[in-house]
């Protein structure tokens, strides 16, 4: 007996440090499964078609949205952002955990399908670092980071309805919030569903 795989929905501000924690946990966790994202925005330096992103064109993108092929999409930045949905069923059936790093409109839309996920919002410690913390990146140019810190206010003001809140102030300190959350959701009743029954049973399981 196996439990069942948790959908990790992970929110953060652009330049928060979401990407370096993901790919920390997906580094301690190597059987995490990832949602690979489409976007018709341009691939940045070091990023890769079909491991960051799928990039498509906007008329490709609004081809495949008009098919529903995506389990949520919205526009962030300028530019279209979708979860394909047959993968993401895929991984979940298989019991595997998925990780979504999506913006707040599209984690609203996951609730919707998927309840039982599991949604953390990372925040800067302040306005300051985030905008150190964009500009050190240096992949975005000064309209784009403009842009990203006017909505950060904007998406900061929705993270009340996440099931937690993670400040990515010290890197490790973040990640080990990050960490426990994922851990305990793996904890879950709910994804455990035949564990007790197993237990009294005496038949085999396995966390
Ligand atoms: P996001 O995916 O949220 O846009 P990134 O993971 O790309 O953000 O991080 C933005 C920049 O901030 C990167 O240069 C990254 O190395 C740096 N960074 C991430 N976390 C921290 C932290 N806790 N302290 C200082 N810099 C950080
Ligand atoms: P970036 O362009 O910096 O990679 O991402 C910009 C924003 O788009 C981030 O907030 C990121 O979480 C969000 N995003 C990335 N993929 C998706 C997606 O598939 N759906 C939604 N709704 N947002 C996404």
């Amino acid at each position: 007996m196996r439990r069942e795989g948790i959908a990790l929905v992970i929110s953060a501000p652009s330049g928060t440090g979401k990407t370096t924690l993901i790919h920390r946990l997906r580094g301690e966790f190597p059987s995490f499964g990832y949602s690979v994202s489409c976007t018709t925005r341009q691939p940045r330096r070091g990023e890769v078609d079909g491991r960051d992103y799928t990039f498509l064109s906007r008329e490709e993108f609004e081809r495949r949205r008009a098919l529903d092929c995506f389990a949520e999409w919205a526009e962030v930045h300028g530019n279209l952002y979708g979860t394909p949905l047959a993968p993401v069923e895929r991984m979940l059936r298989e019991g595997l955990d998925v990780i979504f790093d999506i913006d707040v409109q599209g984690a609203r839309q996951i609730k919707l399908s998927l309840s039982a996920a599991v949604f953390v919002f990372v925040l800067p410690p302040d306005m300051e670092k985030l905008e150190q913390r964009l500009r050190l990146r240096g992949l975005d140019d000064e309209a784009d980071i403009e842009c990203r810190l006017a909505r950060a206010r904007v998406e900061m003001a929705q993270a009340g309805w996440y099931d937690a809140l993670v400040v990515n102030d010290r890197l490790d300190a973040a990640y080990d919030a990050l960490r426990a959350v994922y851990l305990a959701g793996t904890l879950a009743p709910a994804r455990n569903p035949r564990l007790v029954e197993s237990i009294v049973k005496g038949l085999p399981w396995r966390s």
